[in-house]
């Protein structure tokens, strides 16, 4: 058994979405100092690194995080790659996708996997999502969850279409994954995001098992 992290590493180095907090991680009590123990203190946005997405990122009302159901955040999952040229994912692109029957949880590993060795650059807008007519295709095919390489599942131009088209349909979105070390196939999917009541996102350790 292989186990694959395909987790981003949180620091205060790690971009974040424009116009959302920045990670501020630190020691506020010290050994060296006199303390009786090392503590440290953690402040960031929930859709920081890798994260999930709950209904309520952007319905009003929708559901929040500690309602995602363990049985779609876990499960065997197929890890598709895009051809690093396509930079927009369409529902052509994914006619010509050889997605096996029955799949309920897709990763797409996109050119995005080749931005995340550098951690400390800036967030870009040219990174590669899904438009809605993906959204739909996914949602009509039955799939209950949606990983991608990138901050967003959406390109950056159809940020609120394409997440409406999925998260009203209950689509859990997994952002913000380390493809960069994964092949292509088939895998069993572990991620687990922190339980936090009410919130819109959470950042969660996300591993792949490979048999
Ligand atoms: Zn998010």
């Amino acid at each position: 058994m292989i186990i694959h992290d395909i987790t981003v590493p949180i620091s205060n180095r790690l971009f974040v979405w424009p116009g959302d907090r920045p990670v501020s991680l630190g020691r506020i009590s010290k050994l060296e100092e006199g303390a009786e123990s090392n503590v440290s203190a953690l402040s960031l946005s929930v859709h920081t690194g890798t994260h999930v997405d709950a209904p309520a990122h952007f319905i009003a009302g929708g559901g929040t995080v500690e309602g995602l159901p363990l049985e779609v955040l876990v499960g065997p999952a197929a890890l598709v790659e895009i051809p690093a040229e396509v930079r927009l994912i369409t529902a052509e692109v994914l006619e010509q996708v050889d997605l096996p029957a029955g799949t309920e949880r897709v990763l797409f590993k996109t050119w995005n996997s080749t931005f995340w060795p550098e951690l400390e650059d800036h967030f870009r807008t040219d990174y590669v999502g899904l438009d809605e007519s993906t959204a739909r295709w996914l949602v009509a095919r039955g799939v209950k969850l949606v990983g991608i390489d990138y901050l967003s599942v959406s390109s950056y131009a159809h940020t609120t279409s394409t997440h409406l088209a999925l998260l009203q349909a209950g689509v859990v979105l997994l952002e913000g994954l380390d493809l960069s070390k994964v092949r292509a196939g088939e895998y069993e999917l572990f991620c687990l995001p922190l339980k936090l009541l009410g919130s819109d996102g959470a950042p969660a350790r996300v591993v792949l098992i490979e048999r």
